[in-house]
């Protein structure tokens, strides 16, 4: 498979632009003390982006990172959610704002979500880059979103297919 098959769906600069809106709205809630985290991997790269749109709208957010599996090597979900590794900081009383890559199922989220509820966070907010609809198995309503996605499997900006691709500056589509 090489670069070339990989069609651009949502382009660096687009995601930067969105990025900006989104980094804004997350400041109008004014969150205290607020704790960024990523849910490895897939979030690795927006994550990043974000958090450097945030100081460049004035915010000095923490970050932890959490790795969750509800995926084996394939691209079918496997319906269940494995805690590879945790946060390292406390969660209690903090705003916590979970980012991940794609809200399909929410089945991810929801979990991360209830999860730092229950360990006392003060709130706990999700942003995802993408969002498929009509693929929910669990009622998740995120609370910010990038893009609305297409029912396609996405590769790039920090999301493989079969460990591939994480490195693409944009969010693309292999064609066959
Ligand atoms: P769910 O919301 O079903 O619990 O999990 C969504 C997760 O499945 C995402 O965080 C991502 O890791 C993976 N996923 C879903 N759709 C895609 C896709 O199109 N491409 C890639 N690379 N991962 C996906
Ligand atoms: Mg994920
Ligand atoms: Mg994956």
């Amino acid at each position: 498979m090489d670069r070339s098959k990989i069609r651009v769906l949502f382009s660096a600069e687009a995601i930067a632009q969105r990025q900006k809106e989104l980094v804004s709205e997350i400041a109008g809630t004014n969150p205290e003390r607020l704790l960024v985290i990523a849910v490895l991997k897939g979030s690795f790269v927006f994550a990043a982006d974000l958090i450097r749109a945030m100081d460049a709208a004035g915010m000095a957010p923490e970050v932890e990172f959490m790795s969750l599996s509800s995926y084996l090597e394939g691209t079918v979900s496997s319906g269940s959610v494995r805690i590879l590794h945790d946060v390292e900081s406390p969660v209690a009383d903090r705003d916590v704002l979970l980012v991940d890559d794609i809200l399909e199922s929410g089945r991810t989220l929801t979990y991360a979500k209830d999860l730092l509820s229950a360990r006392g966070a003060r709130s706990v907010r999700t942003c995802v880059l993408l969002e498929k609809p009509g693929k929910r198995a669990i009622n998740l309503q995120p609370d910010y979103v990038g893009f609305v996605c297409p029912d396609v499997f996405v590769v790039g900006y920090g999301m493989d297919v079969a460990h591939a691709w994480r490195q693409l500056p944009f969010v693309g589509v292999i064609e066959d």
